[in-house]
């Protein structure tokens, strides 16, 4: 069976294989007699598929001993309260604004702290990154947040900042959601790192938390036990029950991603997409794409007809070719295609191919 290219920005497209081995496992996995979705998360046959995906993650994003992994709910919003109430002490953190998402978490942590904005890219409407060395940090900031993908915006920080060389002792939070397994982590410069799964690696239901230890055991009276770093790394993520079947489509993922040869690989094939689309657009007089191009997103390509009146027939014709969801955020219009781990290539052609030749039938 083809399957069209979908290029939903989250819910996103899974890899094809991984649908198929679910839907073979989905009523008896591996001899238990259950679907994954019937068990007991504490039985030893869920124990082995969390245990499983952990070690994988740990091995695909080589994240270091002293860091615990988190499978939580809630999303990537619920996180948006969650470090504040973990982290802040109700003290003051600083926030770099550089689009929507970050925008979004800045506003949530104003109600458990305060919130400095250490740098914002407002003026340049989320097109270009302020730079690092710019920003201006509090002296007692908790921790410094940012957006490392701007989902909404197509912005990309393509490296972490190194809060040390910029004199701050303060962890940095990163909000890794939409692009969290397309490339490695320099953990070096990370304190935390949260993403919600059903962008770049499984279904929604499942919010992956990546803390370092020493951070854990800050949390504030007010918040739910539940959402308490230290109270769900305590329990392995079995404080209540987390999102079973999620955890497993994840752990299936990560499997695939190892198959593929790893995130090394992903990340080569990443910049190849993200090079054939950002190339066509940058060639063409019809397409265009704002983003100052040293901070474009590989995963989220927003661009815009020059003429938006054809924006209707557009999509119609890429829908006609089996091209889905290519419609832009609302926020900020036009188009955007999301081009996660699970698009290969092929898709990316295929929708360079549909841009030329409505350009063509347009002239
Ligand atoms: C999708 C997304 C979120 C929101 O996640 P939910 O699971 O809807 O809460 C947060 N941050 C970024 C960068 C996102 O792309």
């Amino acid at each position: 069976m083809m399957r069209p290219y979908n290029f939903s920005a989250g819910p996103a497209a899974m890899p094809a294989e991984v649908l198929q081995e679910a839907a073979g496992e989905m009523l008896d996995w591996h001899g238990s007699g259950m679907s994954v979705m019937e068990m007991s998360h504490r039985g030893k046959e869920f124990m082995s598929i969390r245990d499983l995906a952990e070690a994988d993650l740990r091995e695909l994003l080589a994240i270091p001993d002293h860091f615990k992994v988190l499978f939580m709910q809630g999303g990537g919003l619920a996180e948006n309260a969650i470090v504040p109430l973990n982290l802040s002490q109700g003290s003051t953190v600083d926030f770099v604004v550089t689009g929507s998402w970050s925008q979004k978490s800045a506003i949530e942590a104003q109600r458990y702290c305060r919130v400095h904005e250490a740098a914002s890219n407002v003026r340049d409407k989320h097109t270009a990154l302020p730079a690092p060395g710019q920003w201006q940090l509090s002296a007692d900031a908790q921790y410094l947040h940012i957006c490392s993908n701007e989902t909404i915006n197509g912005i990309e920080f393509h490296e972490l900042p190194d809060l040390k060389a910029l004199g701050s002792d303060a962890p940095l939070v990163v909000d890794f959601s939409s692009h969290v397994a397309s490339r490695p982590v320099d953990w070096t410069r990370v304190g935390l790192a949260f993403g919600g799964a059903q962008k770049n690696l499984g279904p929604a239901g499942l919010t992956l938390v990546v803390v370092r230890e020493d951070l854990l055991g800050r949390s504030m009276s007010t918040c739910p036990s539940a959402f308490d770093y230290a109270t769900v790394a305590k329990h392995q993520s079995m404080y209540n029950t987390p999102p079973t079947y999620a955890i497993y489509m994840a752990g299936l993922t990560f499997q695939w991603i190892k198959r593929q040869g790893g995130v090394a690989e992903m990340e080569r094939r990443n910049v190849a997409k993200a090079e054939l689309l950002y190339g066509f657009i940058d060639g063409s007089d019809f397409y265009v794409n704002r983003v100052r191009r040293d901070c474009r997103s590989r995963m989220n390509v927003p661009f815009f007809l020059r003429d938006e009146t054809r924006n209707d027939a557009f999509l119609a014709g890429a829908k006609a070719r089996g091209l889905l969801q290519l419609k832009g955020h609302k926020s900020v219009g036009g188009m955007r295609a999301s081009i996660y781990n699970a698009m290969p290539m092929e898709g990316v052609q295929a929708l360079v191919d549909h841009m030329r030749d409505f350009e063509r039938t347009q002239a």
